[in-house]
């Protein structure tokens, strides 16, 4: 049978998710359809119920609802409950549970470019606490982290953080500076914030001179070479752009939807076609 699944935003024109959703659909030979829903903010309440009134099977959810569709659903799964944070709502007939595929999107896709040999137990450092930088810390910190510091522009939110982290491992709220003068202790140095966002940003979220030589530097920025991953690259550094990321997410909510992961042999060199087409 068809079904109807889609993305809810604001602003959402320029997502990946129907492109990688539509090319696993054809994949696997199936005939469903995945939509953009531009929702705003005041619409949400009304779109949540749209989702069972029209029977849509499910939904990717990005900014800015990530947070505030919670109070709509029926129920959250561990991850999502843990992460305060919503990227995937299943339909179970007429139930809408909530669930966060963004953390182990970022995990996977780390432990999938095997190049980069992590230490098992990583000294890891994310700069940004928002949506993305939580999800980030907080997984690493669950699944077997040594330390995860995180630093923000915003300190409060890097110190409330590291203290939901330290449930599972060491972890420290710290200010940038400190970031930068312990930058040689860190095995993995995640960008979860949206500086390199703009093509044109002439910042970088932390100079990379201090890092040691097997350092990996991941900027979850997707659309483009960031400045500070070119910088990185420069310098010798290994890097991971956030691509992998993305399709790891979408490939883990495309599980929750039809019960198994997609292949995923060809998805990066696809999206990245289409991320030049977009450029051109
Ligand atoms: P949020 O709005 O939740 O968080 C933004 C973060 O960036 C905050 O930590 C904020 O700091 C920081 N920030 C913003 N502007 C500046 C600045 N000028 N200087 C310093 N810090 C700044 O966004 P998300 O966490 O959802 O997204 C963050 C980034 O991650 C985006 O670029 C997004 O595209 C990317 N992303 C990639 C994904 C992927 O699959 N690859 C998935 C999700 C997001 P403060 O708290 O002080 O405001």
């Amino acid at each position: 049978m068809k079904r109807l699944y889609g993305i809810i935003g604001d602003p959402i024109e320029h997502t990946l998710s129907p492109d990688m959703h539509q090319f696993w659909y054809h994949q696997d030979h199936v005939a469903h359809h995945y939509h953009v829903f531009h929702v705003t903010k005041d619409q949400l309440e009304t779109a949540v119920q749209g989702i069972k009134a029209l029977g849509i099977s499910g939904c990717n959810v990005t900014i800015p609802h990530k947070v505030a569709i919670i109070p709509f659903l029926d129920d959250l799964d561990d991850e999502a409950r843990m992460l305060g944070a919503v990227n995937t709502v299943v339909n179970k007939n007429g139930k809408l549970i909530g669930y966060n595929t963004d953390g182990l999107g970022f995990l996977r896709s780390l432990e999938h470019h095997q190049k980069y040999h992590l230490p098992d137990h990583p000294q890891v450092l994310v700069i940004g606490a928002g949506g993305a930088g939580q999800a980030i810390a907080l997984t690493m910190a669950k699944y077997g982290a040594r330390c995860v510091d995180i630093t923000n522009r915003t300190i409060e939110k890097a110190v409330k953080l590291s203290r939901s982290c330290q449930v599972f491992c060491e972890s420290n709220g710290i200010s940038l500076t400190e970031a930068e003068n312990g930058l040689e202790k860190y095995d993995v140095i995640v960008n979860a914030t949206s500086i390199g966002l703009s093509e044109h940003d002439s910042l970088i979220p932390i100079p990379i001179e201090n890092s040691k030589s097997s350092a990996i530097f991941v900027d979850i920025i997707y659309n483009f070479e960031t400045k500070w991953l070119r910088l990185a690259k420069q310098q010798g550094k290994r890097t991971l752009d956030g691509l992998p990321m993305l399709i790891f997410q979408g490939a883990i909510s495309y599980k929750h939807w039809l019960g198994h992961l997609p292949k995923l042999n060809d998805m990066d060199a696809f999206l990245r076609n289409k991320l030049e087409e977009r450029h051109a």
